[in-house]
């Protein structure tokens, strides 16, 4: 693990936000020797849904660098790629990768920063800028800080300080999702899938799915998840529909596990039925609990104001084919950390950290709406905002 002792001008640091995006910079900047607090809204662990991460080169060095955890003993590993026809064969190739739950990282991280530095059920209610630092309101109390990370997701409430013109767009598509205990499949169908990231393209539609982590981490065959996800286009009152729970409440941008309408779970096993392979047809049939998210556009032209910073989903909210979500958290962080290492004055850390993640973020942006583009998956109106920038 690293360990390291100085940085120029700052000794506080607040985090709004205590998911992935603030673990990241509170892991990394605790290791630089600043004083981090976060402040996380919800109480208790927050829900993962059993989602699956693939696993990408920042993550896993972080995981290994600043929490001492060795990312292939919390991972399943995948050897090949496996693309299906809707008459169920499937040809494969050799890719190597490796698949994590968000969980497995989420725990990995709060395992490594002090509890007295998370609070939890602590909204941050305004962020006050000050000549050389924050104040930051949370509850009735004030508390001073020399730098913000805002770190509160997509519908970020503070991005507006930063980056007023970035709140995200609905892209036109959801991903259905379901996880599965592998004790729950039959041998036969575990079989189809073992070592593979498998995938079904279809017209204006995409299936996939892999195993990852079981509860705690276990990687064991038979102990492990199957995750899958199923790319769905859907009109505006297509989304709200979905997103619609079992007992009316509507929840706009993504449905919770155990809370689908009868009649959507019934809909989309019929579409199962007649639009997917038989084995990715099956993991629908399989699984109980599905739930949904609405897949969005986010893109900021400016991720620091001051000394507020912009990072992860309220930052840029990129397409799911990138892969790069929580990448792209994990490597906000990183270059944070390197820039207060390396560059000698906080002003010019934080401009290179800007000018480093903007272009980052900008590409990744750019080229998760292309990927999206090419499956026939975007509404036109999401494509052409894409084409026009950032929202007014
Ligand atoms: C269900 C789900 C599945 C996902 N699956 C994948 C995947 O398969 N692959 C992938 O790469 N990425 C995935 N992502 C995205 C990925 O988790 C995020 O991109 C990444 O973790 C960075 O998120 P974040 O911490 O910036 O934002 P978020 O995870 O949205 O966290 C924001 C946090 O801020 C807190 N907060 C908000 N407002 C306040 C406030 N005022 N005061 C205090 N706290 C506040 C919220 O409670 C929340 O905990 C998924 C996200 C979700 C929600």
């Amino acid at each position: 693990m690293l360990a390291v002792t100085t940085v120029p001008d700052i000794e506080s640091v607040g985090i709004v936000g205590g998911s992935l995006g603030g673990l990241f910079q509170a892991v990394a900047l605790a290791e630089l020797g600043l004083d981090v607090t976060v402040w996380e809204r919800s109480a208790g662990r927050p829900d993962d849904r059993g989602a699956g991460i693939v696993l990408q080169p920042s993550v896993a060095w972080f995981l290994r660098m600043f929490c001492g955890v060795d990312p292939d003993r919390i991972s399943v590993p995948v050897t090949h790629r496996q693309f299906f026809s809707l008459d169920g064969k499937s040809h494969h190739t050799l890719m190597r990768q490796r698949m994590i739950s968000w969980g497995a990282i989420y725990t990995s991280l709060r395992d490594r920063l002090d509890p007295a530095r998370y609070h939890e059920g602590a909204q941050v209610t305004a962020l006050v800028p000050r000549p050389e630092g924050v104040d930051v309101q949370v509850g009735g109390a004030v508390r001073s800080v020399d730098l913000a990370i805002i770190a509160d997701g997509s519908a970020s409430r503070h991005r507006r300080l930063v980056a007023p013109e970035g709140a995200p767009r609905y892209a036109g598509y959801v991903a259905y999702r379901g996880v599965i205990d592998e004790a729950d499949l039959s041998q036969e169908l575990s079989e189809v899938f073992r070592d593979r990231f498998s995938f079904y393209d279809g017209d204006r539609t995409q299936f996939l799915s892999y195993f990852i982590p079981g509860d705690l981490g276990t990687t064991a065959p038979g102990r492990r998840r199957m995750n899958w996800v199923w790319y769905v286009r859907a009109d505006a009152a297509g989304l709200e529909r979905i997103t619609t729970d079992r007992n009316g409440t509507v929840h706009g941008l993504s449905l919770p596990p155990g809370l689908i309408a009868p009649q959507v779970h019934a809909e989309l096993l019929d579409r199962a039925r007649a639009l997917l392979p038989g084995p990715m047809r099956e993991l629908v049939e399989h699984t109980r609990e599905p739930f949904a998210q609405a897949i969005l556009d986010g893109h900021v032209s400016r991720m620091r104001a001051g000394r507020m910073l912009l990072t992860g989903d309220a930052a840029f909210v990129v397409r799911p084919h990138t892969a790069a979500s929580v990448e792209k958290a994990a490597a906000d962080a990183i270059a944070l950390f390197t820039a207060l290492l390396q560059v000698p004055s906080l002003d010019g850390a934080l401009r290179a950290w800007e000018k480093n993640r903007l272009a980052e973020g900008t590409a990744l942006h750019r080229h998760g709406i292309g990927l999206g583009d090419r499956l026939g998956l975007s509404s036109s109106e999401a494509t052409q905002a894409a084409a026009a920038g950032p929202a007014a």
